[in-house]
């Protein structure tokens, strides 16, 4: 049945769980991710469709259905699941996407690492991702896109099928025209993304380097500028943009350019976070914690969230400041990335080594100052600690949004705990009432948590409550709604393209 939405994402909308030997389809286990928001689109069309790749170890005889339908609480759809080859999922996604493109987009020329790219690889998993997209899509469906490993779908997709309304939406940032410019791709990347009706980011600053790059690949016409809203202006803060051009002239098109910060389940967490269950467990954080203060650092094991920097930020504050010995504790949560891949081992390397450092340098058998935990932890089980930590130090490099941030405040029903936030991450320029650290500088990432860790408790909580609001303004089911209707608005720019390509 043809679909009037299609989602293209690279992950399938449910988690394969093994049971007796036979796969079961279950919701994902933490609700308080996108997948529940996008799938959430389904109910307001008649029928959708999700296009997602799955491993298979003979793409041309795959061991799976290839088109499943789904009816759920969601709405009625199918979901695509396209056969990639173990090399094929390799080159794709772990070199192509992360050795050559996640180094650019957070600014880490150094890292990018062209010669094991094999661009026609790319090049042919997009294609598909294309091909069933259009087999998918209604006359003059939406085609929602998301994110810089299928950079190429767009292109592909408008050649396939003229008459959809294509929608790309990144969840990374993206840079200014020096960075991006290094991928030698960088020509046919943005002649695909113009051939969207509308392209999406997090945030004002990377919508605008967007249209930097594309001003510096093709002639493009700027005809709409727009003032960016207060609430998403902070002084001083290094991602903070203050206009950008949000409707473009290219190629005989009109390409809309939308900033749409992604937001966390407020209220979701709030039902969590007053659970007696996680209320005691958070109780009992705090009691086994005895007169310790508790900071916590929560993230992946990616050079782009400065683990290493941090760490190293604590050591000099511990060294500094010989009143804190014994009296605070981190706990510094890095989740292991794929092992597979030896820049992520490298840095967990260094991490555990700085944690050891310090432990070795600073601790006592009663007083350990680092907690390192590499394993993930359940959602449920991060709020406990939310709630339990006096600081929240969230300092990556680079960071498209950091939900943790917004999740820590959202826990906050008791309207104390302080944020301390990098102005690099994209959630900095809604959330200026943290104190914001610069994590290239030594003097602000100390200065910053010593201020959180002496900050009066009338100060945490007026900083506090104004964080609060931010991340309810703009929570998760803001950004659906938001999305929505900038889809109604699709209608007027696809009907000009298709008049103008006639
Ligand atoms: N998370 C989790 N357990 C962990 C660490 C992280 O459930 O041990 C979740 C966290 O709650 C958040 C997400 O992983 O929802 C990380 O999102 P974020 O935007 O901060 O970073 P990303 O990993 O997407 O760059």
């Amino acid at each position: 049945m043809p679909s009037d939405l299609v989602i293209v994402y690279h992950r399938q909308p449910y988690e394969e769980v093994e049971v007796d030997g036979r796969i079961e389809l279950r919701e994902n286990k933490s609700p308080n991710g996108i997948v529940p928001t996008l799938k959430s689109f389904f109910g307001s069309v008649e029928h959708g469709a999700w296009i997602a790749w799955k491993q298979a170890n003979d793409p041309s005889s795959p061991d799976f259905e290839q088109v499943i339908d789904i009816t759920d609480d969601y709405g009625s759809y199918s979901v695509s699941r396209l056969p990639l080859s173990p090399k094929q999922v390799r080159e794709f996604y772990h070199v192509t996407s992360k050795e050559a493109f996640w180094p650019i987009l957070h600014g880490f020329r150094e890292r990018y690492n062209y010669d094991p790219v094999d661009w026609p690889n790319f090049r042919e998993v997009n294609w598909r991702f294309a091909e069933a997209a259009a087999a998918e899509a209604a006359e003059n469906a939406v085609v929602w896109v998301h994110d810089y490993n299928l950079w190429l779908v767009a292109g592909y997709l408008r050649k396939l099928r003229p008459d959809v309304r294509i929608a790309f939406f990144h969840h990374t940032p993206f840079p200014s025209a020096d960075m991006f410019n290094v991928l030698p791709w960088r020509k046919e990347i943005v002649e695909s993304l113009v051939q969207c009706d509308v392209v999406g980011f997090h945030i004002p600053r990377y919508a605008a380097n967007f249209v930097s790059v594309a001003r510096s690949l093709l002639d493009v016409d700027v005809i709409r500028r727009e003032q960016v809203g207060n609430d998403m202006i902070f002084e001083g803060t290094a991602l903070t943009e203050r206009s950008l051009p949000t409707l473009l002239r290219c190629e005989g098109r009109e390409v809309a350019v939308s900033v749409a910060p992604v937001g966390v389940d407020v209220d979701y967490i709030a039902q969590c976070a007053s659970d007696p269950d996680t209320l005691r467990r958070a109780g009992s954080i705090r009691t086994d914690l005895g007169e310790s203060r508790l900071i916590l650092s929560v993230g992946r094991t990616d050079y782009t969230k400065g683990g290493v920097e941090q760490l190293d930020s604590f050591e000099r504050v511990l060294e500094n400041n010989r009143d804190l010995h014994g009296k605070v504790r981190l706990m510094h949560v890095s989740v292991t990335a794929n092992r597979n891949m030896s820049v992520y081992a490298q840095i967990q390397n260094d991490i555990e080594a700085a944690a050891g450092r310090i432990n070795g340098r600073f601790g006592t058998l009663e007083w350990q100052p680092v907690a390192l935990i590499t394993r993930p932890i359940p959602f449920t089980d991060l709020i406990a600690y939310y709630l339990a930590a006096d600081i929240a130090w969230i300092t990556p490099l680079a960071d498209g949004m950091n939900l943790v941030a917004k999740e820590f405040v959202a826990t906050r029903n008791d309207g104390d705990g302080v944020l301390v936030l990098s102005e690099f991450a994209g959630a900095a320029v809604e959330m200026g009432s943290a104190v914001i650290a610069n994590p290239f500088s030594y003097r602000s990432m100390d200065e910053a948590i010593v201020t959180a860790l002496g900050m009066p408790e009338k100060e945490r909580r007026q900083r506090m409550e104004i964080l609060r609001r931010a991340v309810a303004r703009r929570d998760i089911k803001a950004w659906g709604a938001q999305l929505k209707d900038e889809f109604k608005a699709l209608r007027g720019y696809a009907e000009r393209n298709i008049t103008n390509a006639a």
